[in-house]
């Protein structure tokens, strides 16, 4: 705490991991041994930048630049780009720990990164999207590379984006490098199904979790909260598992129907016309708007799927949810639990999906992304979805087998930590003292 003072969020995600890991170290000391928790806390390197752009007005702005390169054992560092005015050192580091963690579930030969810019995406014209991005990459570039760190999109991050980002970069280097940025368009190296793999992936892993436990979608209310990227889509797929989605939201507030939202409209409303989730009830009149997004726990549901933020889920939000009967909860977001938050809910015996293994879907497609730009190889729709669940049944399979290896069945966070960090403590024990 006293070397990264400040750093909340980060505290946070590395006391859940070490916590779990008690286990895993009784049994095998040599991980403390060789040092490893003290090697993994500290990133191989963290790197800061100024981003100064024109905006409309002719003003100066300036703007703070991060990635941080966390982990490279497994592989080049991946990771995605989140521009919010939250973002800090805490923030990127608390997103890039986890990321080492959740990319070595995915069994595929990625490191763990991230990065992202505290500029506000909100309310900003496309031209300014457009000079902004260029100047972040002016710099970025400098770190990144198809075998070197990868980056993607998070948070305020999605095609646009990527594709302006992806023009400065070759701009700059010459060439045609495809593989150093995921989630870009279709037409120019982009992976059909990385939209939806976040979202859709987080629904297979939970519907794993409901399936051993002879619980399904089928029939079942569901929460989302957020009605981005990964909301939309895992909105989508429970839908068409059989639950309705009763209720999502935006950082101002969430809107509620007990027959069921229509998720075409938010998502035009939301990735199209870029509105606001009030903007829903205009057209849909018999579903309620309200002011505050943390209220959306206040929604009875069975299933829960926090997919906007950290920490949208406190103490107070578990309590309500276990007490209106929620059977489980997916992580669709980073961290959206507070450490109490998850507490409460193993207690009470409700079905838990930490984010780190429920979230993987989309640095999993990303990887299938970076491989058929490798293979100069585009996979079909049905191809890449056929193995993004196949990823999220085997990363359920990891999570429950260590669970049960360190004695503690049936908890997902305990398995996800130990699976994830074995890999890696392993693959940095093979490569030396680095
Ligand atoms: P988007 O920017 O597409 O959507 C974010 C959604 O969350 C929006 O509805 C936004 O509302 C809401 N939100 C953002 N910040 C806050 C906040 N501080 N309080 C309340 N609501 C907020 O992002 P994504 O869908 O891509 O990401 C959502 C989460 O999923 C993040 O935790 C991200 O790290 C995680 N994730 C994303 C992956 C991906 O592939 N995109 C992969 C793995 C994890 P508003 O529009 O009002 O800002």
């Amino acid at each position: 705490v006293s070397r990264n003072p400040s750093e909340d969020e980060f505290h946070q995600a590395v006391k859940e991991i070490f916590d779990s890991l008690v286990p895993v170290l009784a049994k095998h000391p040599e991980y403390m041994e060789e040092g490893i928790l003290e090697r993994m806390v500290e990133p191989e390197r963290l790197i800061t930048f100024r981003v100064p752009w024109v905006d409309d007005n002719n003003k100066i702005q300036v703007n703070r630049g991060f990635r941080v390169q966390f982990n490279s054992a497994l592989g080049p560092y991946k990771g995605g780009l989140r521009f919010h005015p939250s973002v800090n050192a805490s923030i990127i580091k608390f997103l890039g720990f986890e990321q080492i963690l959740k990319n070595a579930l995915t069994g595929q030969p990625i490191g763990g990164g991230k990065g992202g810019s505290d500029f506000d995406p909100k309310g900003k014209s496309d031209r300014e999207i457009m000079r902004f991005t260029q100047s972040f990459m002016t710099e970025l570039y400098k770190y990144i590379g198809p075998d070197a760190d990868v980056p993607a999109g998070d948070i305020g991050v999605g095609a646009r984006e990527i594709g302006y980002m992806f023009g400065q970069y070759k701009r700059i280097r010459g060439g045609n490098e495809a593989g150093v940025l995921t989630g870009k368009g279709i037409g120019y190296g982009g992976s059909l199904a990385r939209t939806e793999a976040t979202g859709y992936g987080c629904v297979y892993f939970v519907d794993e979790m409901l399936k051993d436990n002879d619980l399904s979608f089928e029939g079942s209310k569901v929460v989302v909260s957020g009605s981005g990227n990964v909301s939309i889509y895992a909105m989508r797929k429970a839908k068409e598992l059989g639950a309705t989605v009763v209720a999502c939201s935006d950082s101002n507030g969430y809107i509620y129907d007990e027959k069921g939202l229509d998720i075409d409209t938010v998502q035009r409303l939301k990735e199209v016309e870029r509105k606001r989730i009030k903007d829903y009830v205009n057209e849909h009149p018999d579903a309620v708007y309200v002011e505050g997004c943390r209220d959306i726990w206040t929604v009875p549901c069975d299933i829960a799927l926090p997919c906007a933020t950290q920490n949208e889920i406190d103490e107070e939000s578990a309590a309500l949810l276990v007490k209106n009967g929620v059977k489980a909860i997916g992580e669709g977001a980073n961290m959206p639990s507070t450490l109490q938050a998850i507490e409460i809910f193993q207690k009470n015996g409700v079905l838990f999906a930490p984010a780190k293994a429920a979230n993987a879907g989309g640095v999993a497609v990303s990887a299938l992304e970076m491989a058929q730009n490798s293979m100069r190889m585009s996979w079909s729709f049905e191809e890449v979805d056929a193995k993004l669940n196949d990823i999220m049944k085997n990363i359920y399979a990891s999570c429950v087998q260590a669970a049960d290896e360190y004695g503690y069945h049936g908890n997902l966070v305990v398995g996800a930590n130990a699976a994830g960090f074995r890999k890696v403590a392993d693959a940095m024990i093979a490569q030396g003292i680095v």
